[in-house]
């Protein structure tokens, strides 16, 4: 394969690698974060904003739990105040989306958008994770109005109705446990005659009342007007004796899994199994020196945007040190 750090790619493009002190990818509350403390420390960061400026935050409605926001704000509002917050310190916001990069010597090569080369003293990773969604055509149109990834972002929404929760791992129980809390009723759509979580989670599904799993139960469509109100389900789909059932619902949750964005920084640098970026815990220090990581790309377990922001006024504090420590 050729390297990156391999001059022939600077020449085809014909332009000189721009240099940058504290590059961050990614537009979450991690990579805003990031920013904030980055410029108020005089890293001068640019900030690439990816495929979905804001991040995860602005496919959900309102947000309730940031701790400041007494009566709420919404994904997309709190997403632009931070974006000004990090802009009034200096941040240099940027559309772009990372295409490439090598990592394999310093300075660290970042190419956005298959074109622009930067080379980077430090480089704060906040790509995020994306929830896997069914694909279905009815899922989209209910976006926001019946469809969630998130339990605890917007669970509160459906307080005293009825909901179903897709999926059978572990957030799927932990999803409709939470819901179970505060709905009538939790549907558990199950694709296989059994779940996939552990026992201790089954266990406790199995104790709550007003949870019922359907086994070998896969999601054909949604249906509603404005809002979402039913679910056409099939039992034993592909087999002779398919059957749809129809359930009368008010919020689907998907609970199929996240996937990490660390496609490009793989092949540089540790991840887990699934593709989380492995940082040195209690810090956002990653595999490879220079290169900090926070938010969701390293978080499989809280996935919150207060975490996030937290991780990413860690990943900012780190790329500081490191900068003053190698005296660049
Ligand atoms: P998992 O991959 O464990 O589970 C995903 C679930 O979604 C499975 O039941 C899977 O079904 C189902 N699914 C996947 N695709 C589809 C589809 N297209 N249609 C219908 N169903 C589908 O993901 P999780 O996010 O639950 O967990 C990820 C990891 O995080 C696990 O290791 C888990 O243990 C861990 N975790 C731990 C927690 C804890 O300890 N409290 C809490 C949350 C997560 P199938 O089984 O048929 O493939």
């Amino acid at each position: 394969m050729e390297s990156l750090n391999d001059n022939k790619k600077d020449i085809k493009s014909g332009k000189e690698p721009e240099k940058i002190r504290c590059l961050i990818i990614g537009s979450g509350p991690a990579g805003y974060t990031a920013a904030i403390y980055a410029a108020r420390a005089n890293l001068r960061p640019v900030l690439y904003e990816g495929l979905q400026p804001g991040g995860q935050l602005t496919t959900t409605t309102e947000v309730e739990n940031f701790p400041g926001y007494p009566d709420g704000v919404t994904g997309t509002q709190m997403m632009e105040d931070l974006k000004k917050q990090a802009s009034r310190f200096g941040t240099v916001c940027r559309w772009g989306v990372a295409t490439e990069v090598d990592l394999s010597a310093a300075p660290n090569k970042v190419i956005i958008d298959n074109d622009h080369i930067i080379l980077c003293d430090t480089l704060i990773i906040a790509t995020g994770a994306t929830a896997r969604y069914l694909g279905l055509e009815s899922e989209k149109s209910f976006m926001g109005s019946g469809v969630s990834a998130c339990a605890t972002c917007d669970g509160f929404f459906y307080k005293g109705k009825d909901v179903a929760v897709v999926g059978g791992g572990d957030s799927a129980c932990e999803e409709a446990l939470y819901l179970a809390g505060l709905c009538n009723k939790v549907y558990m759509i199950i694709r296989k005659d059994y779940m996939r979580a552990s026992q201790i989670m089954k266990d406790r599904i199995l104790d709550t009342t007003n949870i019922e799993i359907l086994f070998e139960m896969n999601t054909r469509e949604l249906r509603g007007k404005d809002t979402l109100q039913e679910a056409v389900l099939i039992h034993k789909m592909g087999q002779p004796d398919e059957a749809e059932e129809i359930i009368k619902i008010d919020g689907f949750f998907l609970a199929i899994g996240h996937a990490p964005n660390s496609q490009i920084f793989k092949d540089y640098i540790e991840t887990d199994e699934t593709g989380y970026i492995r940082t040195i815990p209690g810090t956002s220090k990653t595999s490879i020196p220079g290169v900090f990581a926070c938010g969701d790309i390293q978080d499989a377990t809280y996935r919150q945007a207060v975490t996030a922001a937290g991780s990413g006024c860690q990943a900012a504090i780190d790329a500081e040190r490191y900068l003053s420590e190698k005296g660049l």
